[in-house]
């Protein structure tokens, strides 16, 4: 039953259907305070249950994942004086994939004096997800933004500052205002080397754990919550059990069901999966996104794709030439970009939307290169590419300015293309890079299973159909330092009798088995076709049909292709090695039978939706002009898909989206 109870506060209840034995929860409430939108968080702190020191002692957190949300609510928690034990793939905690985060991060200060608050950059962000992230959570991260900035200062991250001291500020796409905090092309570095300072001060402190090199492989569920965790201790193969009285999901994004992203290499969606397995519904998971500005794929040798920082569009411009024989010549290398005169450029993003320019959000930039690229005027030998030019810059602000704002990354590109930005525009080309979609969490950031929570990438977020640059790093602090440590304690306020959890029960023996038997099972099949080569099969199935365009046709037919391939892997795939040693190949070959579920899911997911929203592009819902056509009507919700069991269609619960704070129009970035 889905239902609106009061002009305040919404609700969904579904009735559950009990998992191993479990009694579930039996309702989906998305827990939104009553009130006005500027008082629901403070209301809601007021509300919640406090624990005492004393028995903060008593209870036990696992945190999986060290990234920015896991990172800063562990050692949050830990200074809270709770005992957490933190997990992780990498080798040190630092190492998680938020350090690749390059252009800034968002807040509302309004350093630069022109007009920016609270409500616009809550106002962008819903604006930019198309309409469909909930208004409450995301006024909250608008509010909790500030403070954000003031702890990394505290701790001494070393933001780009203008000349008489100040933090400078740059802007990102969908927006109109300077909002983003940076240290030059190192944002995520800087701010996680923070994080993990303040982490390794807990641990110091014997608050905090830390389990590198211990990969998630099952959460065990004891009486319908969260209890603990099965590893696989990645360098003896151990599978080890971990027990709490409640457990944080952040484990970031699944961005790399594509094979060929943005994302880390071990960034993976297992922990997600798993709890969507025993539970925990998974929100809108065919909303990913589509970054624009990435170096162009090269060759079918490659495992990897390298993003060019959105911040680039601050002072870059976009453009292909205006004739074909330009763009043919381009690709004989019979000239070059610069020797193309400005009257025979085609700046389309300047032309289309005059209003935000080469600063429009990265859904609507990803299309519009697409549709010159399909229209035949991409710029390299596989018409898949686009220039981003620094002349003007170049001209306008010096070298020095532009060097200052942009040199590592101007660096990191001619390392990787032999190819200098100081001489001849940059080659870009959108490719995958985030996903909006994860976890379902209500408004204290617990999933459908009581005692799991999820931050960061990993829960379904803030951002809806279309993330705003520099707000990933946003909502993934906000969730750590300021949110989570705070509502998990309404929970934890009425375990601290509870003894600790014991790992010897049925619960843990069932799960663990349950793991041992994949490992198996992957480790006997001794196939001839390595893991990758079966990973990048299906990222191409995902990226030609649950890619930048997707229709129902594309749709039926990616599901049956990723059914089809799966079934390959498990008679085909070889796994060499065994389970008690450093075996990546067998990490890797864990993480893919996950990914074949995700992207599954994710093709349901975008056939069900029949509308274009954000990042989410169906061919057969645009407008005249090409842009994403929504249908508010029918599609105003949260897709919530609860796991029925293998082989059988997910149930689709939907939440629905009350806007009352703002009003719902098609997006416009033209005037
Ligand atoms: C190249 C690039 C640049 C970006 N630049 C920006 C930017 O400038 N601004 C911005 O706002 N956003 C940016 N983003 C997005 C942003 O970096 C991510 O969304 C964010 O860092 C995710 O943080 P997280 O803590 O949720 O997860 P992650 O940083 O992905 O961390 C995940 C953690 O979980 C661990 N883990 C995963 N699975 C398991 C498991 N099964 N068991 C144990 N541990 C596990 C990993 O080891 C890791 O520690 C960028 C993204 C990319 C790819």
């Amino acid at each position: 039953m889905i239902g609106v109870v009061s002009k305040n506060h919404y609700y969904c209840e579904i009735i559950r259907i009990p998992i191993n034995n479990n009694t579930m929860a039996d309702k989906l409430i998305s827990k939104i305070p009553d009130g006005p939108l500027a008082q629901k968080w403070t209301k809601r702190k007021s509300e919640i249950h406090l624990v005492s020191p004393n028995n903060k002692r008593k209870l036990e957190i696992i945190v999986v994942g060290t990234g920015l949300g896991g990172a800063s609510a562990a050692a949050s928690l830990g200074e809270l004086g709770y005992n957490v034990k933190i997990f992780c793939i990498s080798d040190s905690p630092r190492r998680a994939h938020s350090i690749a985060a390059q252009g800034g991060i968002n807040a509302a200060k309004n350093y630069q004096n022109d007009n920016d608050s609270v409500y616009r950059l809550f106002y962008d962000t819903i604006k930019g997800g198309d309409y469909r992230a909930r208004e409450a959570n995301v006024y909250r991260l608008a509010e909790v933004s500030a403070a954000i900035i003031d702890q990394c200062v505290a701790q001494g991250i070393p933001f780009a500052r203008e000349y008489g001291g100040y933090l400078a500020n740059r802007s990102f796409g969908g927006v109109q205002v300077s909002r983003t905090f940076y240290a030059r092309g190192q944002t995520g570095q800087q701010l996680l080397l923070g994080a993990y300072a303040s982490l390794n001060k807990e641990i110091a402190a014997g608050t905090v754990k830390a389990y590198p090199r211990h990969e998630m492989l099952d959460l065990v569920v004891v009486n319908g919550e969260a209890k603990g965790i099965i590893t696989r201790n990645l360098v003896t193969g151990q599978l080890e059990r971990f027990g709490a009285h409640a457990v944080i999901i952040a484990t970031g994004g699944y961005g790399n069901t594509y094979f060929l992203s943005t994302n880390a290499m071990n960034s993976n969606g297992s922990a997600a999966l798993q709890c969507y397995k025993k539970g925990a519904f998974f929100a809108n998971p065919c909303f990913a996104q589509i970054h624009p500005t990435c170096i162009p794929v090269h060759g079918d040798q490659q495992c990897k794709l390298t993003l060019m920082s959105e911040s680039l569009r601050n002072d870059g411009r976009i453009w292909v030439p205006k004739k074909m024989e330009d763009v043919e010549k381009l690709r004989k290398h019979q000239i070059k970009a610069s020797q193309i005169p400005e009257e025979d450029r085609d700046y389309y993003l300047e032309r289309r939307y005059p209003a935000f320019g080469n600063l429009v959000p990265r859904d609507v930039a990803s299309r519009a290169a697409k549709e010159r690229c399909d229209a035949g005027f991409g710029v390299n030998e596989t018409g898949l590419a686009v220039f981003l030019d620094f002349a003007d810059a170049i001209a306008r602000l010096g070298h020095q300015k532009v060097a200052e704002r942009y040199g590592n990354l101007f660096e990191m590109y001619e390392k990787i293309t032999a190819s200098s930005p100081w001489e001849e525009p940059m080659m870009i080309y959108p490719a995958i890079h985030y996903t909006m979609g994860g976890i379902w969490v209500d408004y204290d950031l617990q999933t459908t299973i009581p005692g799991l929570y999820a931050i960061g990438e990993a829960n379904f977020s803030d951002h809806g159909g279309n993330r705003l640059g520099a707000s990933a790093l946003m909502q993934g602090l906000a969730d750590g330092y300021f949110i989570v440590p705070v509502t998990i304690g309404d929970y934890l306020s009425k375990k601290f009798a509870e003894p600790k959890t014991d790992v010897t029960i049925a619960e843990f023996d069932e799960a663990e088995k349950a793991v041992q038997a994949r490992i198996d099972r992957l480790l006997s099949i001794k196939g001839t076709k390595t893991v990758d080569s079966i990973h990048k099969r299906l990222g191409l199935i995902m990226w030609d049909y649950v890619g930048m365009a997707r229709d129902k046709a594309g749709l039926e037919k990616a599901i049956g292709l990723i059914k089809d391939l799966r079934k390959e892997f498990y008679e085909n795939v070889n796994v060499p090695g065994t389970q008690f040693e450093f075996n990546q190949e067998l990490e890797k070959a864990l993480r893919l039978e996950d990914f074949f579920e995700i992207g599954e899911l994710m093709a349901r997911d975008a056939l069900n939706r029949n509308e274009s929203c954000g990042g989410h592009f169906r061919t057969e819902s645009q407008t005249e002009e090409g842009e994403a056509k929504r249908d508010d009507a029918n599609y105003m919700y949260v897709a919530a898909w609860e796991y029925k069991g293998d082989g059988v269609e997910p149930e689709l619960h939907k939440e629905p989206l009350v806007y009352e704070n703002i009003k719902v129009i098609t997006r416009n970035y033209k005037d």
